[in-house]
């Protein structure tokens, strides 16, 4: 590795912060909170970036905070992110017992990451020598999940929409940032690694209805409305969809019913399903939602139950910038060697995605743990590595784009064409944001009229 003092310097800051980052991570483990009730973990987050001497903005999204420098120095504006929010997996070992909460994607990792970046480059002087400055914010709501919780923030107006990014994006807090990084973790095996060039899908939300009639299940089901059967239908009808999926659009629909009905011997009469609809691309993904609509529909029309589709927009499939790629790889290399997998295709979602469709954005993936992510299996395996690579292969990077008058930030910057405008993307949140109903069929009146 050639010689670079201001690299050097930051790499050994960070390691010199070990205790605190891995007491960070740990803190943030042992309380697992969901989306937009990450208040313990803001807390956290936000104490330390000012004891070190940080200007911090508190819940900028009902939680989350936004962490500057004192000093800020013109030039491109780097935000470095950490994503707060645990998800729920009731069969991990380590989850809450009341909420199902667990870390069971490394957030808690990513924070303190985040945590380390700051610290190194703050420790070694950097952010008086770059030209251009590097904000950090802990990120809140990166899981899709509590809907219902959501829906009642929304409807209070402590935020517009579900997704963390999508609600920062939507407040302005990234209207000032030019590129945006993170390191999120996967079970790469032990010791240092990392998969860069990494795209994801994005998807649709749905929370879809089924309203019949109840009546008596032994003696008079033939007065009822089925709306189980009805649900029963719309998975098969959507079964039946799967073979007009085109294998490049990787879609992925995986319905659940989450209400079944209320009593074993009352014909259910309200059913409850929610599915994500996910794609490669927008239009891929529009297709699918509109087959899963009519999937839905055919459900209960042939059981003349109702229907309610409400259609949500989750995440934007996850972009990536070659250059910004090659040069985390250039940073990583020193640290693990030939353990770097260039390219990798992920089915799931992040909402980095939405992100990436407006500024550059690297999103790597780094070892350190083991198990699938949202799994009881997910364990860290040394939280230090998992935190300290990481941190070390990003802030070099950050230094790289930013010093010698930014040359290589600037070059990223102007070579980047978004795939949307900010304009753009608030109106495909708003299109896709819809409510399909579908009234129970006539027939029940004409039956009536001809008796
Ligand atoms: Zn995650």
């Amino acid at each position: 590795m050639p010689c670079d003092p201001l690299k050097d310097a930051v790499f050994q800051a960070i390691d010199a912060e070990q205790e605190t980052l891995v007491a960070l991570g740990e803190t943030l483990y042992a309380q697992p909170e969901l989306g937009y009730r990450e208040h313990t973990a803001t807390r956290e987050v936000a104490g330390l970036f000012k004891r070190r001497g940080f200007e911090v903005e508190e819940n900028i999204a009902v939680t989350g905070m936004l962490a500057k420098p004192k000093v800020s120095r013109p030039g491109p504006v780097v935000s470095v992110l950490g994503e707060l929010d645990a998800i729920v997996c009731a069969e991990h070992p380590h989850a809450d017992p009341v909420t199902g909460a667990v870390h069971a994607c490394g957030h808690h990792i990513q924070v303190a990451i985040m945590a380390g970046v700051a610290m190194g480059l703050k420790a070694a002087g950097a952010f008086d020598l770059l030209d251009g400055s590097v904000n950090f914010m802990a990120v809140p709501a990166e899981e899709f999940v509590e809907m219902a919780f959501r829906a009642r923030l929304k409807q209070e107006g402590n935020i517009t929409w579900y997704g963390g990014k999508q609600e920062l994006i939507h407040k302005g807090y990234f209207d000032t940032t030019d590129i945006a990084m993170m390191a999120h973790a996967l079970d790469l095996g032990p010791g240092p690694s990392a998969v860069i060039g990494a795209t994801g899908n994005g998807f649709i939300g749905k929370e879809i209805r089924f309203t019949g009639k109840e009546a008596h299940a032994g003696a008079a089901p033939h007065d009822g409305v089925n709306a189980l059967n009805a649900a029963m239908l719309a998975m098969m009808n959507i079964h039946a969809q799967r073979e007009t999926f085109r294998d490049e659009d990787h879609i992925r629909v995986h319905p659940i019913l989450t209400k079944g009905g209320d009593a074993v011997n009352v014909v259910p009469a309200d059913v409850c399903m929610e599915s994500f609809v996910r794609g490669r691309t927008i239009p891929g993904m529009q297709d699918a939602s509109r087959k899963v609509d009519r999937a839905i529909q055919a459900g209960a029309m042939a059981v003349g139950a109702a229907s309610t589709i409400h259609s949500m927009p989750g995440y934007l499939p996850l972009l990536t910038v070659p250059e910004l790629d090659a040069l985390f790889k250039e940073n990583a290399l020193p640290f693990c060697g030939s353990r770097i997998i260039d390219g990798a295709e992920f089915a799931g979602s992040f909402d980095m995605g939405d992100l990436s469709h407006l500024i550059p954005c690297l999103h790597p993936f780094t070892g350190g743990v083991s198990g699938n992510i949202h799994t009881r299996e997910f364990q860290v395996t040394d939280m230090a590595s998992a935190v300290l690579f990481p941190a070390k292969a990003l802030a070099g990077t950050i230094i790289d784009l930013l010093r010698d008058g930014a040359k290589k930030g600037k070059a990223i910057i102007d070579g980047f064409s978004p795939r949307l405008t900010k304009t753009q993307y608030l109106n495909y949140l708003n299109t896709t944001l819809e409510t399909r109903r579908m009234d129970e069929p006539a027939d029940k009146e004409k039956k009536e009229q001809f008796s």
